[in-house]
């Protein structure tokens, strides 16, 4: 089954619910001109159907290997990846001083959702590499930045995000691994982190590691952990490479999908340590992972975007295929396709709907991002960095639980076929099992919501967005459209009950700690929901007036209508669970451990 990047969508999403075009016409985007937009998806779009989807069951099948210290990936693999370099894919929106296009962050996160859609696991290498380079443009030496800044930005050399060790997942603060300094100012480092993807592989000639550990006399905990930029081979002075470094893939983890994506266990140390190199200073290494972490966890939240999109693209073309049983009031012989039925149609409109919010909120995230380092003044720079900072776990944690949701829905659309591997739609629901759990679990974002982010300045972000969510909802009434429905009326109700948990929640971070982590999961959801169908209905609202893109607003009205009556309404009995839930689970003890 084929992809075909959704561009008409993709670019309403974009320029209008993820506020793009308002954002170019402030003056935040300076003098980026949004016309290549459309051209950049298009190229995108033809290079990901062409190249990356036929791969994509290929390297599902295949896996990858580990022998003699080195892994092979799939067939097709190391190609695909010398093409997708050689055609600029990996520099999109990298500082055009180190070769980059300089193009907006937000342009690369649509990117990032096509490469994710059409092959989710060749996608993943790139997504670490763009961390990477934030990592070192923001606190690396020129020197670093000299040798590594234009070979990760072209992807020559790919980069890897080494944080976890069996003692230490979403504790970073209890890693191991060891960095002692040396004469020449370098360090060496020693010690064993499992779970690294594309800590090895084939496709290119080096890798550029980033890696946390620890130096003797660091004080425990988060306090206490240093980045280091690791090579896997050592870079001579004329650029051209030298030994091998100590670090080598000792392991490769068997999983229950992204195959073709190597897991590693990196060991450092067998030969008397691997030649790291400082970035930022010694024991700020969390603040330097923040840094990328914020890259990488929007990037995870599209591949949940990404995966979603192609799993109802395969479901919607099954259901207008496969032929069960009669429409209602049909009679005679022969059979309908499934979509006629409403409890199919009901199936496909929600993976439609909820996939559509997604991407908008993760592009508005984008948008945040760029506006935060791009702005002129630096009052509207700062209120961006706190939007993107309160999107970013709404952006991971939403999005990939969708992505799991309409996966599911995918497979149960095909019915007994869904179970069987050869339709493909299994790989999706594989595929996208890990994105909730890696790069900070989901729980751990909504933790970090409720207890940073809603937190920060009593509520300050969040109140300011939801007066724009409110301005949406009168706009909505305003229209006087019958074809909302009951939109207005319904979104209007969530972002109140959104208002009202936040205030509950808000009271008891600092009295009552439990009832407010307990609340954490079924906020994100809220606020999610809410959030997403506001969103979409300021799409559908920006369409009823768009002559210039072939943008058939009726269909959005009616999408917007379906999130709202169908997905927002849940808004009021997540409001319950925040606040009433809590007691049950703070007694949970009492069931769990009798
Ligand atoms: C395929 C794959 C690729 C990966 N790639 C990388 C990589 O490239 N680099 C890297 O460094 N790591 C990588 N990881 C590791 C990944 O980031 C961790 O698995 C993840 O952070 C969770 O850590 P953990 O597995 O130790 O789970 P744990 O931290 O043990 O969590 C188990 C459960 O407990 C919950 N939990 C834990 N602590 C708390 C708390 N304080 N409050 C509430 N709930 C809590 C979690 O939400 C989770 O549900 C990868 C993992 C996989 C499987």
């Amino acid at each position: 089954m084929t992809y075909r990047a959704p561009i008409n969508d993709m670019l309403l999403a974009l320029n209008h619910g993820a506020g793009l075009q308002a954002a170019v016409k402030a003056g935040h985007y300076g003098d980026f001109d949004a016309d290549i937009t459309a051209a950049v998806l298009e190229e995108a779009g033809k290079f990901a159907s062409d190249v990356l989807a036929p791969l994509n069951r290929v390297g599902d099948e295949n896996g990858i290997k580990l022998d003699n210290g080195g892994v092979t990936t799939a067939p097709g693999w190391p190609d695909a990846y010398r093409r997708w370099t050689a055609a600029g894919w990996n520099a999109v929106s990298g500082p055009e001083a180190f070769g980059g296009q300089g193009l907006p962050l937000a342009i690369n996160a649509a990117c990032t959702e096509i490469w994710s859609a059409s092959n989710v696991a060749f996608g993943l290498c790139p997504l670490l590499t763009l961390s990477a380079i934030e990592a070192l443009e923001a606190h690396g030496t020129d020197e670093l930045k000299k040798i590594y800044l234009d070979k990760l930005i072209s992807g020559e050399w790919p980069g890897t995000m080494q944080l976890t060790e069996p003692q230490a997942g979403s504790d970073v603060g209890a890693l191991r691994t060891r960095a002692e300094r040396t004469a020449d100012g370098s360090y060496r480092i020693s010690g064993t982190k499992i779970f690294i993807t594309y800590g090895d592989h084939d496709m290119t000639d080096n890798i550029v590691h980033f890696v946390l550990a620890r130096l003797p006399d660091a004080p425990p905990g988060t306090k206490g952990i240093s980045l280091f930029l690791i090579p896997k081979f050592m870079v001579n002075p004329d650029g051209t490479l030298g030994a091998r470094n100590d670090i080598y893939a000792s392991g490769i983890e068997h999983k229950l999908g992204m195959h073709a994506a190597p897991t590693c266990t990196m060991t450092m140390g067998d030969k008397g340590g691997a030649v790291g190199y400082l970035i930022g200073e010694e024991n700020r290494g969390m603040q330097c992972m923040f840094t990328m972490m914020n890259q990488a966890r929007l990037g995870v939240g599209l591949e949940g975007v990404g995966i979603a999109d192609r799993a109802y693209q395969q479901a919607l073309a099954f259901a207008q295929e496969r032929r069960q049983g009669r429409a209602v009031g049909k009679t005679g012989n022969g059979s309908d396709p499934i979509i006629v039925h409403p409890d199919v149609k009901r199936m496909l409109m929600q993976m439609r709907a909820l996939t559509a919010a997604v991407r908008t909120i993760c592009y508005a995230t984008a948008v945040a991002l760029d506006v935060s380092v791009r702005a002129t003044d630096m009052k509207t720079r700062s209120l961006a960095a706190a939007r993107a900072a309160l999107l970013t776990p709404i952006a991971k944690a939403f999005s990939t639980d969708i992505g799991n949701e309409v996966t599911s829905l995918g497979v149960q659309i095909h019915g007994g076929m869904g179970f069987i591997e050869e339709t493909g739609a299994a790989q999706h629901y594989r595929d996208a099992r890990i994105t909730p759990i890696y790069e900070g679990t989901n729980g751990i974002q909504s933790i970090d919501l409720v207890t940073r982010k809603l937190a920060a300045n009593g509520g300050a972000s969040v109140w300011t967005l939801l007066d724009e969510l409110t301005e949406i909802v009168s706009r909505v009434e305003a229209s006087n459209d019958p074809a909302f429905g009951t939109t207005g009326s319904k979104l209007r109700d969530a972002v109140a009950s959104l208002d009202r948990t936040s205030r509950w929640l808000l009271e008891r971070i600092a009295s009552a700690p439990n009832d407010a982590l307990a609340g954490a999961t079924p906020y994100l959801r809220l606020f999610g929901s809410t959030l997403g169908g506001c969103m979409l209905a300021s799409e559908a609202l920006a369409a009823r007036n768009l002559t210039e893109v072939a943008v058939d607003a009726s269909r959005h009205v009616t999408l917007a209508r379906f999130f709202a009556e169908n997905i927002s309404v849940q808004a009021a009995a997540l409001e319950r669970t925040v606040i009433d839930g809590a007691d049950a689970v703070n007694a949970a003890d009492a069931v769990l451990l009798a």
